[in-house]
């Protein structure tokens, strides 16, 4: 989800590879304001980020090192704004959060991503209806909470959102729920009417903490909206939605201290797995292309079953990966979201990103013929293929919609795929992957720094 950003920061890290004079950091911070700037970062933010990376380097002397570390401090201190990280859970439960924000920024749909991660967290989880203006709201929470498995407290009835969320509060309480999330109002832009009904919530349920969706969409707009909503009801935290649809991104790097509230997750998706918690020091590794290896066993824990993971290592050590578990595994990777959304968090892919930001694991057409093919045969046909003779080849053929050449090259391309992961498992394996890697990163990719 960084791209554009981690793109800029590694072009101008190039920059300063091998000459270490002047010209060299000048070139290297030139190259780092255009970027930054193209990608939307606010001009203020950009200027007091280069100008105290160009004072420690000339301070601490020219060269790259010196070039990376004053980069990575400072960008640490661009994110790191005084509040909490990521989710924090009150001292008596339910921890309480109004989720604020306009209408159509995405509020409903974050509301929903975030039942999801706690849930995934082993939380109890309340969601509450109190968005009482745009007609089908609470339709559409309740359908949200239905697709995470989550309750909702709602009713019809009620028209004080005051008391909907009241409602709920005593719900959470008796239920021994572990967290309740209030979805509120919004409106198409801030009114007095929008704010004195927030303020009169609030002031209601006393919440653990108020986080503003922000549409990453909308720019710079967005981090006005959010100083705004700070100054008359006072937020906790940012959460910048439709983060995938925003190809520069900038936003990100300047709303914390731009509004002085930390930026707590990123939307990157229409799915509900598209949340990801924004911890400063991980994406500060990921700007400067380290990737993000404890965000990605994070998001994967909940979904990889360890034991799982292990028999399936050995089942690919021993070369007996199969068709079975190949559909196993499109299921677990189609329930941690989109595929752009992981590509950044492993070290030196970032660059990637961009080759597969259209690789869309479910509707990808190979894929799904795949799948097709495999859901044809018979359980022993997708432990062993080698069963399969000509006449069977045919049928699940026609099955599938494919020809019998199709089915013929699917499984050379299995076995084959099969082959270069057991390979690639033993210990010399690992150094051949990385020798393969660097070879890719230094033609297409470019050479990585570090
Ligand atoms: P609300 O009016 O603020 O509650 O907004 P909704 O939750 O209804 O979202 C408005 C639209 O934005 C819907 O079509 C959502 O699917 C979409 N949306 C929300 N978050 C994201 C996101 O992170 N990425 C993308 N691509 N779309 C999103």
């Amino acid at each position: 989800m960084f791209d554009t950003l981690t793109s800029s920061f590694t072009s101008a890290i190039k920059k300063i590879r091998f000459h270490d004079d002047e010209k060299a950091l000048k070139k290297a911070l030139t190259e780092l304001k255009k970027n930054l700037l193209k990608a939307d970062v606010n001009h203020k933010v950009v200027k007091q980020l280069l100008g105290d990376v160009e004072e420690d380097v000339k301070t601490a002397g020219i060269g790259k090192d010196q070039f990376l570390n004053s980069l990575q401090k400072r960008l640490h201190e661009l994110l790191l704004v005084p509040g909490h990280q990521g989710f924090v859970f009150g001292s008596k439960p339910p921890t309480t959060i109004l989720m604020m924000g306009l209408q159509g920024s995405g509020k409903t749909t974050t509301t929903g991503k975030l039942a999801l991660y706690l849930k995934n967290k082993q939380k109890k989880v309340l969601i509450a209806a109190a968005d009482l203006q745009r007609m089908a709201a609470v339709e559409q929470l309740i359908q949200v909470g239905a697709s995470v498995e989550v309750d909702v407290y709602h009713d019809e009835n009620e028209t004080d959102p005051v008391k909907i969320a009241l409602g709920a509060r005593k719900k959470a309480e008796a239920g021994l729920y572990d967290v309740l999330l209030i979805d509120t109002a919004g409106r198409l832009a801030i009114d007095e009417e929008l704010m004195g009904e927030l303020k009169a919530i609030k002031n209601a349920v006393q919440p653990d903490e108020v986080f503003y969706v922000a549409d990453s969409l909308t720019g710079q707009d967005s981090v006005r909206t959010a100083a705004s909503f700070n100054e008359q009801i006072g937020i906790d935290g940012v959460i910048l939605s439709k983060y995938d649809g925003d190809a520069k991104g900038g936003v990100a790097l300047g709303i914390a201290s731009q509004v002085q509230v930390p930026l707590r997750f990123i939307g990157n998706g229409e799915k509900m797995p598209d949340l990801e918690v924004f911890i400063p020091d991980r994406i500060v590794n990921r700007l400067m292309g380290y990737g993000d290896i404890e965000g990605l066993a994070e998001k994967t824990a909940n979904i990889i079953d360890e034991k799982k993971a292990k028999e399936l290592t050995r089942k690919i050590k021993k070369g007996q990966f199969n068709f079975n578990d190949f559909l196993e595994q499109m299921e677990s990777m189609k329930k941690m979201g989109s595929m752009k959304s992981l590509i950044g968090m492993i070290p030196g892919m970032g660059a990637m990103g961009d080759a597969l930001k259209n690789f869309d694991l479910e509707n990808s057409g190979e894929l799904k013929s795949i799948k097709a093919m495999v859901s044809s045969m018979t359980m022993k046909e997708r432990e062993n293929p080698d069963l399969l003779n000509n006449s069977r080849k045919k049928r699940i053929a026609g099955g599938c919609g494919m020809d019998a050449m199709d089915v013929n090259r699917v499984l050379k391309q299995f076995k084959n795929a099969s082959k270069m992961a057991k390979k690639f498992s033993g210990k010399k394996g690992m150094q051949d992957m990385q020798n393969m890697m660097s070879q890719m990163q230094g033609g297409k990719m470019g050479a990585l720094p570090r």
